[in-house]
Order: C-alpha cells, then structure tokens, then sequence
C-alpha cells in the first residue's frame, strides 16, 4: 500500500529529496511535499554555488564531503554535469586581512586550491571591482555553479527508479504515534511510517511540535536577492561569485544578468519569500 513505508520524509526541497535518496537501501520511503511542486521554497531561490568558504566551519566541511557526489554522481543520476565552473573571490578590507589569512590557511590545510592576491590583482577576474576599497583578495578557483534543477531531478528519478514515493500537494497536518507507528495527516490522505525525517526546512519548528516534540533551533530567515543587467560590454559571464569578508554583499552572473544580495538574515514567519 504507498501510504505506509520505512521512512517518512517531510519536505520536498534538497535537503528532504537528497536524505530520501540515501535512505532507499534501507527500506521503503516516502516523501511528502505540501507545494505542487519539488524544490519551491529556499531549495528553488538559491545562488546556486558550491564554495568551500562560506558560512559557518560545519558549513565548509559539509561541502567538502559533498563534493565528490557532485563532481562524479552515480551512473544514470544525471543527464547534464551538476558543476559547471565559476570561481568565488573574497574581497578583505585592511582590517580583515588577518582573518582572510586565517580562512586561507584553514581552506590549504583541507586541500582547497585558494590564492592570495593584493586587491587591484583581483580586477583580473572581475573588471567592475573598485580595488581601492579593500586591500586583498583571495580567489577560490574550485568553487562551482550548482545545476540545482538538474541535481533535484536526479533525485526525483532516482527515488521512483528505486519504488519511492513522492506525493505532491501534500500537506502534513497532524502526526501523531500508535502501535502501528507515526500516523501522518496530509491534504492529500494518510500515511503510516516507521521513522519520520523532519526535513521542513523554515517549517522544521511546525512539524516538530505537530509531532509533540520540543523546541527545535531551526529558524527561518529572510534573504533578499535582485537581478539586473550588467553594463553593456562586461565580462560578465566570467564573473566569479563575489563576496566581501564583511559580509555586506555577493554577486554572480545568473542567467545573463547580475544577482546580487544584501546578505541580509531577517527573522521571519515560515512563508512563501
Ligand atoms: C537567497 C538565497 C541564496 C542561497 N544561496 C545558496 C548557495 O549559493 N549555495 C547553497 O548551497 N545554498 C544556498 N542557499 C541555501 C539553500 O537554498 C538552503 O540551505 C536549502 O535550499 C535548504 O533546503 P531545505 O530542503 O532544507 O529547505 P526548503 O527548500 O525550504 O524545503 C523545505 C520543504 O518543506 C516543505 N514543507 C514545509 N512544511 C511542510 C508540511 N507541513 N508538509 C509538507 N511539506 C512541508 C516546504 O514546502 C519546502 O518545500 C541560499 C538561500 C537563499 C535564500
């Protein structure tokens, strides 16, 4: 009966599709996606990079064991290559170089390919910097355009390739435990599972209590990003994803134009962004 399986996975963005993927050797799986669609929310707006200097260490080491899945995915997992080239190129004023230092050393220790280089040596890489703000750069050659649809599809066929379910339009509303297991409420019928994935992305806190546990530190936040054109004949396409070490700003090409972000982090409600 596809209502009941091993594994009930809540939330059809990467993080629920990938671990739905990796769960289908060790039993029956089924995902559950309130949106009519897979990868809606955060999943659907990312910048789509793979860099190995962003965010939190935890961030970086999980990118590093990620890397070697996105550089050669099973046989069949995707019809396009997931990386494309992009490079990332971190921007320090001259009170930061001491911790663009620090991030250079820690990225060679774990084998990242990374260099160092005074500010206007940056304007190599991307012609509309103004290199007298900052005093140095640090190229990250390695870091990747992400082909997210590519990567969610991959997912998706993998998963019904292997018997799983993914049921779309399908909202938890309650959950609750029996003697048959978790008993999982949806807009779209019933379903009965023995372990449950909590994969709600901003929605993490909901789904929790709904299941009757406690405070859950998932928060949802809101980040701002705007495309535009660039100035008629820049390099654009050679863009590296750009960042300042401030954490002010980023920018990259993105489908013929400029995204950038503010790199705001507003706490928000979970809602459609
Ligand atoms: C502007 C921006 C730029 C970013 N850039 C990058 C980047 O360059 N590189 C990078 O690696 N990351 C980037 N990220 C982060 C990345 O997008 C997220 O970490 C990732 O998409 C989170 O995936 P998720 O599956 O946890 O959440 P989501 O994609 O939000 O998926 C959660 C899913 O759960 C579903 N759900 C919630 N409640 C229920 C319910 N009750 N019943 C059924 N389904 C439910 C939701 O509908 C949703 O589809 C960026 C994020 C933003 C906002």
């Amino acid at each position: 009966m596809p209502g009941i399986a091993d594994f009930i996975v809540i939330g059809g963005g990467i993080a629920g599709v990938s671990v739905a993927y990796e769960l289908l050797p060790h039993g029956s799986v089924i995902v559950l996606e309130q949106e009519s669609a897979l990868g809606y929310h955060a999943t659907g707006r990312s910048a789509a990079v793979m860099t190995e200097n962003y965010g939190t260490p935890i961030w970086s080491r999980l990118v590093s064991a990620s890397r070697g899945f996105l550089e050669n995915p099973p046989e069949g997992f995707a019809t396009a290559p997931l990386l494309t080239d992009r490079g990332a190129l971190f921007l320090a004023q001259a009170h930061e170089t001491g911790l663009l230092q620090a991030q250079y050393d820690a990225l060679v220790a774990r084998g990242a390919r990374v260099e160092l280089v005074p500010a206007a040596d940056a304007l190599r890489w991307c012609e509309v910097l103004r290199p007298e703000t900052f005093a140095a750069a640090m190229h990250e050659p390695d870091c990747k355009d992400i082909d997210t649809n590519e990567l969610m599809m991959g997912y998706r066929r993998g998963i019904r390739a292997a018997g799983g379910v993914i049921a779309t339009g399908a909202r938890v509303t309650a959950i609750r435990r029996d003697a048959g297991g978790w008993q999982v409420d949806t807009t779209a019928g019933a379903f009965q599972g023995g372990t449950i994935v909590n994969a709600a992305g901003g929605w993490a806190q909901q789904v929790a209590g709904m299941a009757g546990l406690g405070h859950r530190n998932v928060l949802p936040f809101r980040r701002t990003a705007v495309t535009f054109d660039a100035a008629a004949g820049s390099n654009l396409h050679r863009w590296p994803m750009t960042f300042d070490l401030a954490e002010t700003f980023y920018f990259k090409p993105e489908a013929g134009r400029v995204m950038v972000s503010p790199v705001d982090m507003a706490q928000t409600v979970p809602c459609d962004a």
